[in-house]
């Protein structure tokens, strides 16, 4: 290090990802600063810089809410715990991870409030109440909200006692409309995940032993991890009448019968920034895709002798990049360009943006893309200040399919279509990434193979042929995804 330049702190170091996926998981969200481990075990603070890639996400996944007819609402954080016992396979599930208010002030309470896991139950209560006839169907609601499931470990994004997410509720007036709801979202879900997150999923069905407690069918999303594990990274859940029933959600139909009203409930939590962090980063830290990026293009004026001209020249071009409806920073900080470099890559900025002396004789800037490596093709390019708007946005475009052309790549080098069943469980117990396989939907195979290797089915989809399931013999019925999981 340079003793005479005594302001420029260390670059932060980062493990390398390709040596220990965890220890960067865990350094880089703390360094990047996206999170900071809170006082409250379980707990993160979700620091701007983080918050701002979550706003990016709410955005997207708002606008296509909105856009399939959907409202926001909210519902309150407590429920009374007679309220939650009604659906039995519910309150089994949800049981061993509820926290409870047991006293407000110096009362002891009578009756133990949950706070919210979920909000099946609480709207469930509100529907009963607000639906009264057919033509008040159907009701298609969203909340945004925090919800809490005791929790000691504490992973960023991953695992964490409070967490943020959406979860959206509809009632329908038929199993049908129910379904295709719940096959609507899951394909909003896939969308947001591909097209904004660049995180490529295999969409499907999940087997009975990793459904949602009182759900008649759940649907989800599964992305890859680097380290060979799938990443839930939302649900969609057909609730058929289970809810209906025991909160007592009637409507009188066009025939003036009174009947029960079919439900869905549909969620993706901040976990998919975890799959965003995992999937995308490398050994220099971050990399956001351009949709998400808060930052997505950081100005770096290069100076020599307190010349001012670069930083007021990035000033004004970045001003014209905003008025483009650009996210932009210009980083005028009295730092070496170098260490900005470093800095700026570690938190993942999609494109950087370099203004030199001789930058400014040419009228010209450098783009450098975080999604190459120095050296690669195309890493960096000159353009003209004139009309830069319309080149920094291509390249953001080039960034947000390039980060989702390496995932895809990952992927489908990853995934194993497997005959033999040694093999089967070979690479199941090595994480090698999603093994495909023709499968019996059995519950009790999918716990041996659990038991065998800690693999379970991540989502099932129509089987093509007839087969034998290649791990146990049994007739199959489907084809699933089998692999290790967060
Ligand atoms: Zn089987």
């Amino acid at each position: 290090m340079s003793q005479t330049d005594q302001k420029t702190p260390l670059v932060k170091e980062i493990p390398l990802k390709s040596a220990d996926l965890s220890a960067w998981y865990t350094a880089v969200t703390i360094k990047a600063e996206l999170v900071s481990y809170a006082p409250v075990r379980g707990c993160v603070v979700l620091r701007p810089y983080g918050f701002g890639i979550w706003e990016n996400l709410q955005k997207a996944l708002d606008e296509r809410f909105k856009e399939t007819g959907h409202e926001n609402a909210y519902f309150p954080l407590l429920i009374p715990e007679h309220l939650l016992m009604k659906e039995a396979q519910h309150v089994q599930g949800f049981a061993p991870e509820v926290a409870w208010v047991t006293q407000g002030g110096s009362e002891k309470l009578t009756e133990r409030l949950a706070i919210r896991p979920t909000s099946e139950v609480i709207i469930g209560v509100m529907y009963a109440e607000w639906i009264q006839s057919h033509r008040d169907l159907p009701v298609l609601i969203n909340q945004w909200a925090n919800v809490v499931r005791w929790e000691k470990a504490t992973r960023p994004f991953l695992r964490t006692m409070e967490f943020l997410w959406q979860e959206g509720h509809t009632a329908h007036a038929t199993a049908e409309e129910a379904r295709e709801e719940t096959e609507r979202m899951l394909e909003v879900y896939r969308e947001v995940s591909q097209d904004v997150v660049a995180v490529p999923v295999y969409a499907g069905r999940k087997s009975a032993g990793e459904r949602f407690p009182g759900a008649v069918e759940t649907f989800s999303i599964e992305a890859l991890m680097p380290d060979g594990k799938a990443l839930q990274s939302a649900t969609s859940h057909d609730l058929g009448q289970n809810f209906s029933k025991a909160y007592d959600i009637t409507f009188a139909d066009t025939d003036q019968q009174v009947k029960h009203v079919y439900t869905t409930s549909w969620g993706m939590s901040w976990r998919m920034l975890g799959a965003m962090i995992m999937v995308h980063g490398d050994d220099r830290g971050l990399r956001i895709p351009p949709h998400l990026a808060p930052v997505q293009a950081v100005f770096v004026p290069i100076a020599k002798g307190g010349d001012e001209a670069p930083a007021a020249k990035c000033r004004e071009l970045a001003a014209a990049l905003k008025r483009e409806g650009l996210r932009v920073r210009v980083d005028d900080r009295d730092y070496s360009p170098g260490w900005k470099f470093s800095e700026w890559e570690m938190r993942g900025v999609p494109v950087r943006i370099e203004v030199g002396p001789k930058d400014m004789e040419k009228q010209s800037v450098v783009l450098v893309r975080r999604d190459k490596n120095k050296g690669d093709e195309g890493a960096k390019t000159v353009v003209a200040m004139d009309g830069l708007a319309g080149a920094v946005r291509e390249m953001l475009d080039a960034v947000q399919r390039g980060l989702f052309d390496q995932a895809a790549q990952f992927l489908k080098s990853h995934t194993f279509v497997v005959t033999d069943r040694g093999e089967f469980f070979e690479r199941c117990k090595s994480r090698a990434g999603m093994i495909d396989i023709p499968w019996c939907n059995r519950p009790s195979c999918e716990a041996h193979v659990k038991a065998e290797t800690t693999a379970t089915t991540r989502n099932l989809r129509a089987l093509e042929a007839p087969a034998e399931c290649v791990a146990c013999g049994e007739p199959a019925t489907v084809r699933a995804y089998f692999a290790q999981s967060y």
